[in-house]
This record gives C-alpha cells, sequence and structure tokens, in this order.
C-alpha cells in the first residue's frame, strides 16, 4: 500500500466515501449470513469463524480488503439490538443519525481534555450537557443561567435557588456511579454509600475503589428501596449524618422499577443525608410528556446518573452525570501545564480537564446533540413510548396465555416473566438454547427467590407480531 490516507483534511471525504459503501456492504452481507438475532452455534463456532477470518492479526505484509473482512465477520458473528428477538439488556439499537455523527467525531477527531484540540467540540459539550442537567433540575433553562457565580456550596439541594447544574459525559452508568461517590467523598470525609439490595453492582465497585468504608446495604425485598428499612438504616448508622450518601434508583436493571424518589428524598433530607439517583435507564423517561411523572423528586438529587446508550438510543459511550451544585465539581480540579497552563485560562481558555477523569476524551457529545436536534423532546418521548407501549403490549400476551407467568405489570420497557411451572433449571436451560441456536436473544433475573427470562425492549421498530413470535419461541423450547 502507498500511504493510507487520512480520514479528515482535503482528502478525508474521497478517501472514506468508497470506504464507506464497502463498510455498509459488509455490514448487509453479514447481517443476511447471520438470519437471525445473534449467530448459531454458540461461542466455539463464533470463535471459529472469528480465527478463520483474521488469521495472523498482526501480519508482515498488510491487507487492503481486511475492512470488508472483518467488518462482515463482526456483522455475522454480532448479537443485533436492532432485530426486535434481541432483548435481553439495556443494549439499544443506535439511531442511524447519531451513528452518523459518530463518523464525524472519529473523522475530527476532537479530544476534550483541552481547548486547543476541541475548540467547537468543548462549547458544544459545555451547552449541551447544561441543558440536559436542565432537564433534570427543572425550573431553570440554560438560557436563563449565567456561568457560575454565586457561591452555594453550603446551601442544601433542597434550596430553591437559581442553580447552574451541569453534568459530565462519562462512558456509562459505571463511571458516572463512581463520579458520583467521589464527588460525596470529596464534599464529606468519610463517606458511606447507603444503598439498596436493588442497586446497580457498579456502585458497590465504586465504594471499593474508592477505598469508602463498606457499603450498607439496604434490603429491598419488592425490588425497590423500601422507605421504612432506609429510615431505619439512615436513624441507626452512626457517625455524622452529612458524610451518608444514599444511592436511589430509577430503573432497576433487573426489573425496570423505580424507587420511590420522592420518599426517599424526604429521608434524605431529614437525616441530612447526600442522595445520588442512578438513573441510567430510566432517565430516558424524561423526554416523555407521557412517562416524565414517574421520575417525580429526581430533581432534588445531588447527582444522577443518565445513560443515553440505553433510553436515548446513541451508540455507546454516552454516559452523563448530573451535578446539581457545580461547586461539587471543584474536587475534579486538576492541574496539567501542557494542559490547562493558568495563563491560558486566565487569558481565556477554557480548562477542560477538571470535566472527567479522563484526559483524551471522545466527543461523545456530538452525537447525543445532533439527536436531541433531529427528533427534539417529542421525537425522543415518542420513541420512549413506542418501548413502554411494547412491554405492556408483551405482559398483556403472557398473562393471556395459560403456559406463562408474568412477574409484575412492567414500570418501563423490562418485561419478566417464565414458563409456569417450570424449574430454575429449565428456564435457565430454555434460555441458553434460544442463545446457542442463535433464535432469540432474553436476559435472566433472579427475583422473589426464582429465575425470570427477561425482555428489555428497546427497539421502537418491533412489532406485536415480533412479541408474539419471541413468545412462541420460548413455548416451542419448553420441555413439556
Ligand atoms: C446499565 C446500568 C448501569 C451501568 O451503566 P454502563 O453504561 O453499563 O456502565 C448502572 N446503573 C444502572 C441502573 C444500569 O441500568
Amino acid at each position: 500500500m502507498s500511504s493510507p490516507p487520512l480520514a479528515s483534511g482535503p482528502e478525508g471525504p474521497h478517501a472514506l466515501r468508497p470506504l464507506l459503501e464497502t463498510v455498509l456492504d459488509a455490514l448487509t452481507e453479514g447481517r443476511q449470513a447471520r438470519g437471525g438475532p445473534l449467530p448459531a452455534g454458540g461461542p466455539q463456532a463464533v470463535a471459529a469463524r472469528v480465527r478463520a477470518t483474521v488469521g495472523d492479526a498482526l501480519p508482515q505484509k498488510g491487507d487492503p480488503d481486511a475492512v470488508r473482512h472483518l467488518v462482515r465477520m463482526l456483522a455475522e458473528g454480532a448479537a443485533d439490538p436492532a432485530d426486535p428477538l434481541c432483548a435481553a439488556h439495556l443494549h439499544c439499537p443506535p439511531l442511524a443519525v447519531a451513528t452518523a455523527a459518530d463518523l464525524a467525531a472519529s473523522a475530527l477527531n476532537p479530544s476534550l481534555d483541552s481547548w486547543d484540540q476541541a475548540p467547537a467540540a468543548s462549547e458544544l459539550e459545555a451547552l449541551v450537557t447544561d441543558a440536559l442537567a436542565a432537564e433534570i433540575y427543572a425550573g431553570t433553562r440554560t438560557s436563563d443561567r449565567a456561568r457560575p457565580t454565586v457561591d452555594t456550596s453550603t446551601s442544601a439541594p433542597e434550596a430553591n435557588e437559581p442553580h447552574t447544574s451541569t453534568a459530565l459525559v462519562t462512558t456509562g452508568g459505571t463511571e458516572s456511579n463512581q463520579l458520583a461517590l467521589l464527588l460525596a467523598r470529596e464534599a464529606h470525609s468519610g463517606a458511606r454509600l447507603v444503598c439498596g439490595a436493588n442497586a446497580h453492582h457498579s456502585l458497590t465497585r465504586a465504594a471499593w475503589l474508592l477505598g469508602l468504608p463498606e457499603p450498607v446495604v439496604v434490603p429491598a425485598p419488592a425490588g425497590t428501596l423500601d422507605p421504612a428499612a432506609l429510615d431505619e438504616a439512615l436513624t441507626e448508622l452512626p457517625g455524622p449524618r452529612g458524610s451518608l450518601v444514599v444511592a436511589a434508583t430509577a430503573g432497576t436493571t433487573d426489573a425496570g422499577l423505580i424507587d420511590p424518589l420522592t420518599d426517599i428524598a424526604d429521608l434524605c433530607a431529614a437525616h441530612g443525608a447526600r442522595l445520588h439517583i442512578d438513573a441510567a435507564y430510566g432517565g430516558g423517561l424524561l423526554f416523555s410528556a407521557r412517562h416524565r411523572h414517574r421520575l417525580h423528586g429526581i430533581e432534588r438529587a445531588h447527582t444522577v446518573t443518565l445513560d443515553l446508550h440505553k433510553l436515548g438510543w446513541q451508540p455507546a459511550a454516552a454516559g452523563l452525570l448530573a451535578v446539581r451544585d457545580p461547586h461539587d465539581l471543584h474536587a475534579l480540579h486538576h492541574h496539567a501545564d501542557y494542559l490547562n497552563a493558568d495563563d491560558d485560562t486566565q487569558a481565556g481558555l477554557p480548562d477542560l480537564l477538571g470535566r472527567s477523569l479522563r484526559t483524551t476524551r471522545r466527543p461523545d457529545i456530538l452525537k447525543i446533540a445532533v439527536t436531541l436536534k433531529t427528533l427534539g423532546r417529542d421525537g425522543l418521548g415518542t420513541l420512549v413510548d413506542q418501548v413502554c407501549a411494547h412491554a405492556q403490549e408483551l405482559a398483556r400476551l403472557i398473562q393471556a396465555h395459560p403456559g406463562f407467568e408474568l412477574y409484575d405489570p412492567p414500570t418501563i420497557s423490562t418485561v419478566l416473566f417464565r414458563p409456569a411451572e417450570a424449574s430454575d433449571d429449565t428456564v435457565a436451560a430454555v434460555r441458553r438454547t434460544l442463545l446457542t441456536e442463535g433464535r432469540a436473544v432474553l436476559g435472566r433475573a433472579v427475583l422473589d427467590g426464582q429465575l425470570w427470562l427477561k425482555a428489555t425492549l428497546l427497539n421502537p421498530h418491533t412489532r406485536p407480531g415480533d412479541l408474539a413470535a419471541l413468545l412462541k419461541l420460548v413455548e416451542g423450547h419448553t420441555p413439556r
């Protein structure tokens, strides 16, 4: 090969156009070869195909057709969230417009660790993250707000004063939850996490990573954090109240349940505890006029985790941590002379290093900004309404079927069910058979001491016939 072309610069578009054709063709060929929601044959068959296609991963001499072969191989071996029968996880089919914007992000390759690597991207990030934070901390809109001037560091978030909430861009809920606990630790030495047994595993892991004391895990037998049990825990815990950080969940990963947010916020206020809400899944309900009320109380949290690669239809990664009081972010301030020298900052170059623990950082905000602007709140809200309606429809089909048991009516877009009177081993085997045959991708969750099949519906294009087909597959694979 002569010197390989670059993605940006004058030759960029010219070089990319035929490559895009190749990639799009390879995606189509791979999908057709797969023929279902995921490849048949299980891990061994997939591994064999990958190894056969790749061969020597670092050959001495390159192959100009590698992009076609490898993309085709990846598509053939993909679990495709755009297939209605791929419904295990909070793994969404990305919007075409967001994916196209992500291509531009890759081509331009801005890096959000200094202004001189990302002049427009850094301003776009500031603008869009403020707007998303305002969506949570309703009452003030970005356009009404100036950059932080007043010192609000000592006031409780309950105080009804103008604020300048913002959000940090993260790689997802895991990093957002870590940052939330870090900010809590820096706000109150001796910070200790109090969370429900239903909380995401990344919270207790973050407590471990940050060297916090052993978390207090409050039982959540009904799948949501029980306010009476939380009250008891907060009353009995020794030490200064302000050091406790309660993590509530808006959209549990297993069942899509929402903790009683206002009750929890009241308890945190009464006990002087800090509140973090993990809305990695449920945060998307904010876009829906119909479902937004379910998040009532979210605005009382000090920090909120959002994941737009779930109910936001973004390619990963598209995480956010909304922070009510921007003074909390002082804890992240960091100095590296080559990125934010004092004289540069004084001369007006934005200091970006304090917006993340990462250094080089992709402009994930571009695809998010393009999506918000292309669809608007109405367009996103419609997608949310559609997947929630699909969950209701699937629950109705399950209830109407004598061979199935429904866990509970769905709260967001997760439906848990099991073949009636099947053992846990049978439920597990049905799921694994569907997986290895490449017919359907369902998740699993243990609730009420039983194993359930989990359908997490995130595909707005799913039709009622797809849901019926999913149930038929489960039925057909359940031994009688
Ligand atoms: C998905 C999820 C997370 C983790 O998010 P990642 O983007 O996978 O890091 C955290 N909390 C909840 C409630 C989630 O559903």
